[in-house]
């Protein structure tokens, strides 16, 4: 029972320490989790932020060179008379003017947009020159000047267009220069080490959830979202007719909501722990206290049944007191002391109430001669033998005692004379006609009897006198006879 208490005990424990764990790592995932998602969020835009300025910054610089470029008198001259020398100087090979300024291929276009010279210093380009100069020519006719990126054959180019014009801004345009630069070069990015990975997709598949506007840089939408643990930016880039025209995908782990989740976890084992110890220590103490209660129960229990063993030989020693007190220990009826008391009792209750009340004295006759004819033992039964007589002919209420050796008295409350009467010539009737059988002897007795009723006299003493007087007279008038008080 004490085992099983306990276990149950344990059981609950073990429950409320893994639902408060639980509802702790519930908690702390809720809200630690939104404020690492917020800083990785925060730190991403700023990684965007960083690249796209990167790619606006490599747009200013082809744009001020093409700018430069097409403002030189030389650059004016040859677009107007085709000089050879202006070729010689600046792309004869051995020079390094695209090296020089960075810059993968250079289209001269005169004012109707038609290509006039071009010099690369790309294979890919170049082994695609036809289509792209046509590319060029048909999709920038409507733009002057113009610094964009630009998707061909799926490659991120950028591009800058400008008007030749004299240095001075005199005369009109003779045509355009044309510079253009692949993504593919090592300073393509310089924030590049801010993603573990860059594509270039020219799928336009998201939905726009933030627009970004830079100095050269127009029409630019991103949408970050997370996907198994990465950080990803779709970023749409838009021509100045909001025409699509190519996405970069970058890639990062969420470093700082891994991290996060890191920290959420171990403060989470940190708190296990503390609860632990925390529950662990109030089991102890609740265990070591029902210990304690459990010993001191059963020591109250033994207590409690030494006490009660106690109890019950009090009790039955008083028994054993009250019945020596009370109780005549040869014929079991009361003795003496006990009848006194419970007839002083009625007789008071019927001078109260003004009802009858009878005293009877019974003296077994010649009863010494029993004695001496079948001895002291056979004298005895015959005695208790009387006893069960009487007892079988009266009723609880009458009350009977043995206040002598072979005297006894009986006290009727609220009876009439002829009642009494009656009953008293029954038990002397029964006596004499009683054959006692003991050891194979047929013992036979006779009783006298005194009967006083309680008119005349105002204690039990007197009436008992009374009766003696009467008895006295039976034994002398031939004895086995009642006498009563004349009226
Ligand atoms: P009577 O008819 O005049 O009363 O004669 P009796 O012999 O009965 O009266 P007596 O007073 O001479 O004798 C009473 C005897 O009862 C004497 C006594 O030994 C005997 N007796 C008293 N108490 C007991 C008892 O408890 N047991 C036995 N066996 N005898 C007892
Ligand atoms: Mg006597
Ligand atoms: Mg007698």
């Amino acid at each position: 029972m004490r085992f099983k208490y306990i276990r149950t005990n344990i059981v609950k424990f073990i429950l409320s320490y893994f639902i408060l764990i639980i509802s702790f790592i519930f908690i702390s995932y809720k809200f630690f989790l939104d404020d690492f998602i917020y800083l990785e969020k925060m730190q991403n835009l700023n990684n965007v932020n960083s690249l796209l300025h990167d790619i606006d910054g490599n747009l200013k610089n082809i744009s001020g060179t093409t700018h430069d470029y097409s403002q030189w008198d030389d650059t004016y001259t040859f677009a107007q008379d085709k000089n050879k020398n202006y070729i010689y100087e600046n792309f004869r090979d051995g020079t390094a003017t695209l090296e020089g300024i960075n810059i993968d291929a250079m289209l001269y276009l005169d004012i109707e947009n038609r290509v006039f010279f071009s010099k690369y210093r790309n294979s890919f380009l170049e082994s695609n020159k036809k289509d792209f100069e046509k590319y060029i020519s048909s999709n920038l006719k409507n733009k002057n000047v113009v610094d964009t990126i630009i998707n061909y054959k799926s490659k991120f180019l950028y591009l800058s267009k400008s008007e030749i014009l004299k240095s001075d801004f005199t005369g009109k345009p003779k045509g355009y220069l044309i510079s253009v630069k692949l993504s593919e070069n090592k300073d393509f990015l310089i924030n590049y080490s801010l993603f573990d990975e860059i594509k270039i997709s020219t799928h336009d598949s998201i939905q726009n959830n933030l627009e970004i506007n830079l100095a050269f840089l127009k029409n630019v939408k991103i949408q970050t979202y997370y996907e198994n643990d990465m950080i990803i930016n779709h970023i749409n880039f838009y021509n100045f007719d909001g025409e699509y025209l190519i996405s970069l995908i970058s890639k990062n782990n969420s470093n700082i909501v891994l991290k996060g989740k890191k920290t959420i976890l171990l403060f989470n084992l940190l708190i296990s722990l503390i609860l632990f110890l925390v529950f662990f220590y109030i089991y102890k103490s609740q265990y070591l206290i029902e210990n304690q209660n459990s010993l001191l129960n059963e020591e109250v229990a033994n207590r409690t049944k030494l006490l009660n063993m106690a109890y019950d030989k009090l009790k039955s020693k008083n028994n054993e007191l009250f019945t020596l007190a009370n109780i005549d220990s040869l014929t079991k009826i009361r003795n003496r002391r006990s009848y006194f008391i419970k007839s002083e009792e009625l007789l008071s209750k019927a001078i109260k109430f003004n009802h009858n009340l009878h005293v009877l004295l019974i003296d077994l006759d010649h009863f010494k001669t029993i004695n001496d004819t079948y001895g002291h033992n056979v004298g005895d039964k015959v005695l208790i033998s009387f006893c069960n007589i009487v007892s079988s002919i009266i009723d609880k209420k009458i009350v009977f005692g043995r206040i002598g050796g072979e005297e006894f008295s009986l006290t009727f409350y609220n009876k009439t004379d002829e009642e009494v009467t009656k009953i008293s010539e029954e038990i002397r009737d029964t006596c004499s006609n009683a054959e006692i059988k003991i050891d194979n002897k047929v013992v036979k007795f006779t009783v006298s009897m005194g009967l006083t009723s309680r008119e005349d006299f105002d204690n039990i003493d007197k009436i008992l006198h009374n009766s003696d007087n009467l008895l006295y007279q039976a034994k002398k008038s031939g004895r086995n006879k009642l006498i009563r008080t004349n009226r």
